[in-house]
């Protein structure tokens, strides 16, 4: 079980509950494999709904007197606490690689893009600013002031251990909340990591707590509860609806950051060159195991064959390996379910009369890996279209005219991101008003950033993260009206 890491005290095993390691109430653990090569990394402490009441009892206790600090106080203490996670890279991409399986530099790229949350939510935490509001009645005054929610919770995915905790957390205790975090069965131990940094920091006892254990048991015990004042998730559309209406009983305020079904598309009139390369970055980061990677490839007539060569060539020179190895650029998909699932949307592509220009099976590097894939005659109606294929395959669709694209585009009930690519610029206006999305990239495939805010429409979800909108997730708006006569 033994990782190679320079500081050995963020290996950490246990839950992290009112600013103390501690075992799970009755004892229980889970194990966490390596997706690589199957190996047992860690017997993690599996929490249950005593352990969840236990740390809600200690986050309202920190929240009351976090939120009377400054926000120029928990600017402080957030700041310190990006400083320990950027001093602390290579650690915390070693426990990324090994628990999650992407490659090296996409480890390390994340750890940065973590710690962005928490530098620019330290500086929103100066920012929380009201209103004045001028009265309808010279014999009043009108304000709103901004306060805390009060004590959060957060259940995040395994494709992003470090950032999708970071991205929730840093904005939370900005603004004065507390949160309370369930982290992936699959990958706790990068959260626990954070937790350790984050007590490093001086972040106050039962401010930050790590609870990992099963998503259904934590998610209930959490979402049951009338003091969790709001839920903040990142998963799948489906796990989002069942918060969703757990959450209704207590009426939780809600961020649903959930499933995607992106739509690339390639006019014509693109750069070729630079549709490809950002095609291959929005598809094949994290094995295409984002919510954010490009789902469906579709390609205008004049240029489908061409780019269909073209991208292929590239596409299979990619390498596939564990990412500790410093060639690889796909790693393992995290689980036989996963791999199953990219399996199957090939198979029914294929037997619906697509065909493979590369790739198309798993790979020897091990028994989660599959080759970087590319599709073509996909139609919408086969599952690869439909469904978030959430692996390392590229279905391409032809179309013919703007409307024909912009209708395919749309044809989902998911609304998370949209890339396009046009050299024409009143074509590029016309199309990123018209794609239903949160987010859309023109001419390139990589557009998520801590400044800029993340999320989705329709079934992709609400609320946003990042940004200088992010911190209003965890705020309240207070209206105050006083009689001055
Ligand atoms: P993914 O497909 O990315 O694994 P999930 O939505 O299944 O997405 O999982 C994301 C997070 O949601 C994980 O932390 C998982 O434990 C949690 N989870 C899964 N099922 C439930 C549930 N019924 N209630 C609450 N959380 C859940």
């Amino acid at each position: 079980m033994a990782l190679n890491l320079a500081n050995t005290s963020l290996f950490r095993q246990d839950a992290f509950i009112d600013g103390t390691w501690r075992p799970a109430l009755d004892g229980a653990r889970r194990p966490v494999h390596n997706p690589a090569t199957g190996a047992l990394v860690a017997q993690v402490a599996e929490c249950g709904t005593p352990d969840v009441t236990h740390a809600i009892a200690a986050a309202i206790t920190a929240q009351a007197e976090w939120r009377n600090r400054t926000g120029a106080q928990r600017q402080v203490i957030l700041t310190r606490w990006h400083d320990l996670v950027m001093d602390s890279l290579d650690d915390l991409a070693t426990l990324i690689v090994t628990e999650q399986g992407k490659p090296r530099a996409e480890a390390a790229g994340e750890i940065r893009y973590a710690a962005s949350f928490l530098l620019w939510f330290a500086a929103e935490a100066m920012r929380a600013y009201g209103d004045i509001i001028p009265p309808t009645n010279p014999a009043t005054r009108l304000s709103v002031i901004r306060q805390p929610v009060g004590v959060c919770a957060a259940i995040t995915p395994w494709n992003f251990p470090a950032a999708m905790i970071t991205r929730k957390a840093g904005p939370a205790l900005a603004a004065g909340c507390a949160m309370i975090v369930k982290p992936s069965e699959e990958t706790p131990l990068t959260a626990l990591a954070l937790a350790e940094l984050a007590r490093q920091a001086g972040v106050p006892a039962g401010l930050l707590q790590v609870l990992p254990g099963d998503g259904v048991t934590l998610g209930k015990a959490l979402c049951a509860s009338p003091d969790i004042r709001k839920l903040s998730f990142t998963g799948s559309t489906q796990v989002g609806r069942i918060l969703m209406a757990q959450s209704a009983p207590t009426l939780k305020r809600l961020s649903l950051e959930l499933g995607g079904n992106a739509p690339l598309i390639v006019f014509d009139d693109a750069h070729i060159e630079q549709a490809i390369k950002s095609t291959i970055a929005a598809k094949f980061r994290n094995a295409g195991q984002t919510c954010v990677c490009a789902n469906r490839i579709l390609v205008q007539d004049g240029i489908y064959d061409e780019f269909a060569t073209r991208f292929a060539r590239v596409v299979a020179k990619l390498r596939v390996g564990p990412g500790s190895n410093p060639d690889a650029a796909i790693g393992p998909l995290i689980s036989t379910q996963a791999r199953d699932k990219v399996e199957e949307h090939v198979r029914d592509a294929v037997a619906h009369g697509a065909g493979i220009l590369c790739g198309g099976a798993r790979d020897a590097a091990g028994d989660l890996f599959y080759q970087p894939t590319v599709l073509q005659d996909v139609t919408p109606a086969m599952r690869v279209a439909r469904e978030e294929t959430f692996g390392p395959v590229a279905p391409l669709l032809r179309f013919h005219t703007e409307a024909e694209a912009i209708a395919m585009a749309n044809d989902t009930e998911y609304g998370l991101a949209a890339y396009f690519f046009t050299r024409d610029h009143a074509r590029a206006h016309r199309v990123a008003e018209a794609l239903e999305y949160g987010m859309v990239g023109h001419n390139t495939g990589l557009i998520s950033n801590e400044v800029a805010p993340f999320g989705g429409i329709k079934q992709s979800g609400m609320g946003r993260e990042g940004s200088r909108y992010g911190i209003d997730e965890y705020l309240n708006m207070k209206y105050i009206c006083t009689d001055i006569t």
